[in-house]
């Protein structure tokens, strides 16, 4: 069974879920439900940089917005692979015009962009749409 980690944005606590049951996550502290859909977290102003820094997974960051198309053709790679390293990886997504403040402390110039995160760090960035097999092996290079 493998799992992610995710930081309540209501407490701060973080949390380890167990990815593919049918139940609705929620905080082991404070029961508010968790911002995750399947295997994949919403990362927000509150909850990202908690998360980034108590990981004891790598993280990998997708910064998108709604009206921007090429990260709508980029959202089905992200989410194929939060199913393939499930367990190995902990993968969010931020949504860049509703957490400027995390967006800016990233430094984001472009979108969408993927940003890897290992031992509170930010280890590698890439920018713009990249393919499922080229996405797969930045992911394993830059995780390891
Ligand atoms: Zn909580």
């Amino acid at each position: 069974m493998s799992e992610t980690y995710v930081v309540c944005d209501q407490c701060s606590q973080m949390n380890r879920v167990r990815l593919g049951t049918k139940k609705e996550a929620v905080c082991g502290k404070c029961q508010a439900a968790l911002p995750i859909h399947e295997a994949i977290v919403k990362g927000s102003d509150r909850n990202l940089q908690a998360l980034i820094e108590k990981s004891p997974l790598p993280i990998v960051v997708d910064v998108w917005a709604p009206w921007c198309g090429p990260c709508r053709s980029f959202a089905p790679t992200f989410e194929q692979a939060s199913t393939q390293y499930a367990g190995k990886v902990v993968f969010v997504k931020l949504n860049s015009d509703e957490n400027q403040q995390m967006a800016g402390r990233f430094g984001i110039k472009g979108i969408p962009t993927t940003i890897v995160f290992k031992n509170g760090k930010e280890a590698t960035r890439q920018s713009g749409v990249i393919p499922r097999e080229q996405f797969g092996a930045w992911l394993d290079y830059s995780t390891k």
